[in-house]
């Protein structure tokens, strides 16, 4: 048995977790409690606790942001397993499997433009998924196009090439993966190199992470990671998305005045290592909650 942030896990066979920041922004305390389950439940299930980060949004990763990472981890005194792992170093293999996608016939170029979509929106009957309007499909077909493209999946041909799948999350239970609820998905960002979606889903691959300990707002993506993995023949890890720390608006700490950076708490002298373990017995600093799903 292991308890983390509270919640009582039978036992099991861990190789690995991981704790995945965008260096675009400073952490805050939800960071924290996100890294201490992941951290957490890998050193309760005799796992490794790996520390990567996701800095391939060259638009919004700072260096600077990636040394506080590193320092912030390193005064929480959550430590990780082996060297930090970059995802801005892994990109050829990402385009790899781009390729392999490209040669399966199940991704295309959309050279659409935000007022583009806008534009093609006001046209069709709108159907709205977890992330806002999906895409209409404008350049679903299109050989041609003018400037930059992105590369998008074609989520029926890939749908009609896996059927229908599931997933495991060790506390929401069994689901059934419904990824065609976004769309066609962007795999290759115009202005960036992989998506968020195919490089994390191939890092944790290669990271031989087996189980997924991240937050409850990640929860939908995970249908479209479990399809490339199906895609690509990857292992399918198991998951646990965790609640989240809200403010008391019931928001997300990302922007909210509570979501003071941990370089901050840090500079008045306070140990991590005691934010950590008050974290761990359930004593949220003032005004934090937690969500309940
Ligand atoms: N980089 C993502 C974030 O900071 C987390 C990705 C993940 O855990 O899958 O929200």
């Amino acid at each position: 048995m292991g308890k983390i942030a509270g919640i009582e896990f039978p036992p099991q066979r861990v190789a690995a977790t991981r704790f995945a920041p965008s260096p675009n922004g400073r952490l805050h305390v939800g960071h924290a409690f996100s890294a201490m389950c992941a951290h957490d439940f890998a050193r309760a299930f005799g796992g490794k606790f790996l520390l990567r980060i996701e800095d391939i949004d060259g638009t919004r990763s700072r260096k600077e942001h990636i040394d506080a990472i590193i320092e912030d981890m390193e005064w929480l005194e959550l430590k990780h397993e082996g060297p930090v792992i970059f995802q801005s170093q892994s990109i050829a293999r990402y385009k790899e499997a781009l390729d392999r996608l490209q040669a399966m016939g199940l991704v295309y170029r959309c050279w659409c433009t935000r007022s583009d979509i806008a534009e093609a929106l006001k046209h069709k009957p709108v159907r709205h998924g977890p992330d806002g309007p999906v895409y209409p499909g404008t350049c679903r077909g299109k050989t041609e196009g003018d400037g930059d493209f992105c590369w998008r999946l074609d989520m029926e041909r890939a749908l009609a090439m896996t059927g229908p799948f599931g997933w495991k999350d060790l506390v929401a239970g069994t689901q059934i993966a419904d990824p065609a609820l976004f769309g066609d998905v962007v795999l290759w960002r115009k202005d960036a190199p992989a998506s968020y979606h195919l490089a994390a889903t191939l890092d944790d691959a290669a990271d031989g992470i087996s189980h997924v300990v991240r937050g409850m707002d990640l929860f939908a993506y995970t249908a479209i990671h479990r399809l490339l993995q199906k895609l690509l023949g990857l292992p399918e890890p198991v998951y646990w998305h965790h609640p989240l720390l809200l403010d008391e608006a019931g928001n997300k700490l990302a922007k909210s005045r509570l979501s003071q950076p941990l370089a901050e708490i840090r500079a008045k002298g306070i140990s991590g290592i005691e934010l950590v373990e008050q974290l761990r017995q359930g004593k949220l600093p003032l005004g934090i909650g937690v969500s309940t799903a």
